[in-house]
């Protein structure tokens, strides 16, 4: 019974983490098009435009392979190789995905009072609980036969 919960706790995490991800980006594409520096909003930077684009891909291909994941778990499936996956996978992309978001926003997004600095904090958890990332590889091997 708990290896089969356990299944429904990372997914949610994964989840969460996708989310999280999400709404980093949403928050960062705001600020980059409200601040500016040499005359002009962030955003227009093509180094800024090229960051903000390779997290949006990576962010969209995170919510793909959980949605599919989802269906999947619904319908009864066998996930806990692909669960495990996700779960590493997607934490470690939120992680990247809040430090490269927490870059953009400069000074400021090292304040604590700026709500990127929170995020970039918190997802860092969802690398440990639910099973540490570790872990999650050591599932998948062994499903590899490895
Ligand atoms: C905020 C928070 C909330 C939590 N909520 C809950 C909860 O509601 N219910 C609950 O039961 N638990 C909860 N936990 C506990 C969480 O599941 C554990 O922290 C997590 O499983 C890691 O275990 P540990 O802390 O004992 O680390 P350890 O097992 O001591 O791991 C330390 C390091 O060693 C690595 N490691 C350990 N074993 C291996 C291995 N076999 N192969 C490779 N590397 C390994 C780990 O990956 C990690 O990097 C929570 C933890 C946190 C931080």
């Amino acid at each position: 019974m708990l290896m089969q919960k356990l299944q429904q706790e990372r997914l949610v995490c994964a989840i969460s983490a996708v989310s999280a991800a999400e709404l980093m980006l949403e928050m960062t594409v705001r600020y980059c098009k409200e601040r500016t520096a040499f005359g002009r909003p962030i955003s227009k930077f093509q180094h800024t435009r090229f960051e903000i684009v390779e997290i949006a891909a990576e962010v969209r291909v995170g919510r793909t392979f959980l949605d599919k994941l989802i269906v999947d778990y619904m319908e009864g499936r066998s996930v806990v190789m692909d669960v495990s996956m996700a779960k590493y996978r997607i934490t470690d992309m939120a992680s990247r995905v809040a430090d490269r978001c927490l870059q953009l926003f400069g000074g400021y997004g090292y304040c604590d009072e700026c709500p990127i600095s929170r995020a970039w904090r918190d997802i860092r958890v969802t690398r440990i609980f639910a099973g540490a990332n570790e872990i999650m590889k050591g599932i998948v091997a062994r499903f590899m036969c490895l």
